[in-house]
């Protein structure tokens, strides 16, 4: 018998709902307890320090030594207070998740003791040891050293004993090796390019604002269960598991109840995010069971971004007090759906407006048509490219895989918008138009704040939707760092207004009416980008035929996918917007390409190493059972009826073998594959080499290993099985 996985089976089944400590004071009060933010500045910092600062992160002014070294004061004090010791800064380096190196408070204090010191120095810039994160070979032709500077306009904030200050990772010759710097160029872009658009219908729009707000979906899974996954351990997904007879198919846990272990757990993430001032709204059961997600209430996408990156890591955390541990692996189970993060995004001016939701004026709306097509054009001219900032080794499996999103951009704009586009698409620039008469050409305005409230034109197959006040990247993986799609498409989008703003400066000039120029450029727009509306079931295979007739990319390969930051107009789009240098976009795909490697790599081996050392054996240990149990049956029953008894046994067995012999020899071809492909020097040739060779193989052995399951004895089998990992809460 498998004694390892009954005993974690019943292990998991000891495990009850923990109990949830809840604040005494309302989450209003305990919201942003452990950020330094206004309210905390206003009160720590000199009335002189705060408005420096305020100007820093309002309007970008310049941040110098004396108001670091009074902010650096003002911040230590509030985080003593509040228990801290040590400081780190907090950085998003080109690995999944965050990076931190904790430093203590205590300096010398030249009497043979200590002192607690925080200087302005130590918090606006510092120089950790950055060699062991991946450059790309930035760091290799210059010097191998980083540095990591303060992003002031996102708060510092403690966790555990710890003062985390946001900060951009960069080389010493300014290349960016992080996700944050280029996130905060591409925002910086789009807000300039939107501002000006906007200037066309309102001269008191100073700035405009991206916003986002993700949806967390994740896997909970029994922390016993788990230890006995190797799998899971090593790869955060099942790399073998036959479907379990029940999974998702009767739609019974999609916004069922949520069972208690997961709601004491659920109460315990969302108390420690709000203190964390991370505004966490929504919970609830996904579609698949175990799956689950967290939504907050959308904020600027810097701080939303940040926000993400410390839930994952709190999640992890809090998990493991409830004896849970989190998958945020796009597709942890084979068979069962695969988790996303839905980035809903939009634009909004410092006036107060939306700029992806309708208006209530013909003016209000020609500035919301003129916003949307803009963001259609520039999805439709970089779809390979967002395809690309969203598409990595784990993602991969839910792209194209029969499942949301399909590997293909599309966008969904919804039957009303789509209308109004066919509209304007036939608009003639010879028509009379006033865009504040009553007479002349209202693009059907009358039609569109119905788009508000008709939510339920939805479309969950489509990758990019428009959702009435803006747009949903649904393509984005769980485990993904949103600011690879959000810099992707920021920088899109501005560099598409600009254009836009160019073009219809220069019909201006000519002397065409503002209202007349806006809309003869809008329509061009239309008519160009209308290969990538499309509001049918993205899952098809006729979508997949219609979409390679349209010129849309359809490239289902990852490491293939990725040349597309190299091509010539993704490498213009970001060089004009100042976001990617060319350096840098050689050097992330570098990093891109080894990542994916080393993915398929690990995954390779462990499965290599599960099949021959744990699967196999216990396969051939319970056919040598069946060979013995036939061997006895002929030595006490006649032939002819010995053969009757034991055929069944037979016909096991020899499927057993037939099994073993596949995995054994696939596990071989793949160890050689590997080798092959550890030789080639190009990191591109080798991810594809490793896409190509490496991971169909795993997907082979994986089926044997699966037919395995269902043959050998139950009590022999050595992994949890899916209904275990699935079921037990
Ligand atoms: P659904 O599952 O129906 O798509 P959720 O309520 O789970 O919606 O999540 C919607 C997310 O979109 C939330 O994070 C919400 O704050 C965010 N959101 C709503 N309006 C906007 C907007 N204008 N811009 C960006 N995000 C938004
Ligand atoms: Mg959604």
């Amino acid at each position: 018998m498998s004694t390892l996985r009954f005993k974690v089976v019943e292990e998991a089944f000891t495990h009850k709902a923990v109990a949830v400590e809840e604040p005494a004071e309302r989450p209003s009060e305990y919201f942003a307890k452990y950020v330094f933010n206004r309210e905390k500045m206003f009160k720590y910092l000199p009335k002189k320090t705060y408005d420096a600062l305020v100007n820093v992160i309002d309007n970008g002014a310049p941040f110098n030594r004396e108001i670091a070294d009074s902010v650096a004061a003002g911040m230590k004090k509030w985080a003593m207070e509040m228990g801290a010791t040590h400081y780190t800064h907090w950085f998003h380096p080109l690995t999944e998740g965050t990076a931190e190196k904790h430093d203590s408070f205590i300096e010398h204090d030249s009497k043979g003791g200590v002192v607690e010191e925080f200087s302005g120095k130590l918090l606006i810039q510092q120089e950790p040891d950055a060699s062991s994160f991946p450059n790309g070979g930035i760091r290799n032709t210059f010097e191998a050293r980083g540095y990591s500077a303060w992003d002031p306009s996102s708060p510092a904030f403690i966790v555990d004993d710890t003062l985390c200050i946001p900060t951009i990772f960069v080389s010493y010759t300014g290349e960016s090796l992080d996700y944050k710097t280029p996130l905060l160029r591409a925002l910086n872009s789009v807000n300039k390019a939107a501002t000006a658009v906007c200037n066309y219908f309102d001269p008191n729009v100073k700035k405009v604002f991206s916003y986002l707000g993700w949806e967390q979906e994740y896997f909970l899974v029994d922390e016993a269960l788990y230890s006995a996954r190797p799998d899971l351990l090593l790869t955060d997904r099942t790399l073998m598991g036959h479907d379990s007879a029940k999974n998702q198919q009767l739609e019974d846990h999609y916004f069922g109840a949520i069972p208690t272990r997961v709601s004491a757990f659920m109460k315990d993430l969302e108390i420690e995010c709000l203190k964390l001032g991370i505004p966490a709204k929504t919970r609830h059961n996904e579609v698949a069971p175990n799956q689950f997600e967290l939504a907050p209430i959308f904020e600027e996408v810097n701080l939303a971004n940040d926000h993400n990156l410390l839930l994952m890591s709190v999640m992890k955390k809090v998990a493991r007090r409830h004896n849970f541990r989190v998958l945020l692996h796009e597709k942890p189970f084979k068979g069962v759906n695969g988790s996303g993060k839905h980035n809903n995004w939009s634009l909004g001016t410092d006036t107060g407006i939306l700029l992806f939701a309708p208006g209530k004026t013909p003016k209000e709306n020609l500035q919301f048509m003129t916003f949307i097509i803009n963001v259609m054009t520039a999805v439709y001219r970089h779809n390979g490219l967002l395809k690309a900032s969203i598409a990595s080794a784990t993602n991969g499996h839910r792209l194209g895989a029969n499942e949301a999103p399909p590997a293909i951009i599309s966008i969904f704009m919804g039957k009303q918008v789509s209308e109004i586009l066919d509209t304007m698409a036939s608009f003639n620039s010879k028509d009379d138009f006033k865009m504040n008469g009553k007479e002349g050409f209202d693009l059907g305005v009358t039609q569109i704040p119905e788009i508000l409230r008709d939510n339920t034109d939805r479309n969950r197959t489509s990758p990019f939707a428009f959702t009435g006040n803006r747009f949903e990247f649904r393509a984005v993986g769980s485990s993904a760092n949103c600011a690879s799609a959000m810099i992707a498409l920021n920088a899109a989008v501005a560099d598409q207004l600009q254009e836009f703003k160019t073009l219809v400066d220069s019909r201006i000039a000519k002397g065409e009416s503002t209202e007349k120029a806006i809309l003869s450029v809008l329509k061009e727009y239309i008519n160009e980008s209308k290969n990538i509306r499309f509001d049918g079931n993205g899952y098809s295979d006729e979508w997949k035929a219609e979409a390679a007739r349209r010129g849309l990319d359809c490239e289902t390969s990852v490491p293939v996918i990725y040349d597309n930051y190299l091509k010539p107009e993704s490498v213009k789009m970001f060089t004009d917007t100042h976001v990617f240098s060319e350096v840098e976009l050689h050097a992330r795909n570098e990093v891109k390409w080894e990542t994916y490697t080393k993915k398929i790599q690990i995954e390779a081996r462990v499965l290599g190493d599960l099949a021959i050392n744990h699967i196999v054996p216990v396969a051939t240990r319970y056919q040598s059972l069946l060979l013995d149990n036939v061997f006895k049956i002929k030595s006490l029953f006649p032939a002819e009826k010995s053969e009757v008894i034991a055929n069944q046994d037979m016909e096991v067995i020899e499927k057993i073998a037939a099994h073993l012999l596949v995995i054994k020899e696939k596990v071989h071809t793949m160890i050689e594959a590997r080798k092959v492909a550890n030789k080639i020097e190009s990191e591109r040739e080798k991810a594809i080499a490793y896409h190509d060779t490496v991971a169909p193989l795993m997907d082979e052995i994986r089926y044997h290993i699966d037919k395995l399951e269902l043959m050998v004895d139950n009590e022999m089998w050595p992994l949890p099985k899916y209904r275990e990992l699935l079921f037990i809460r």
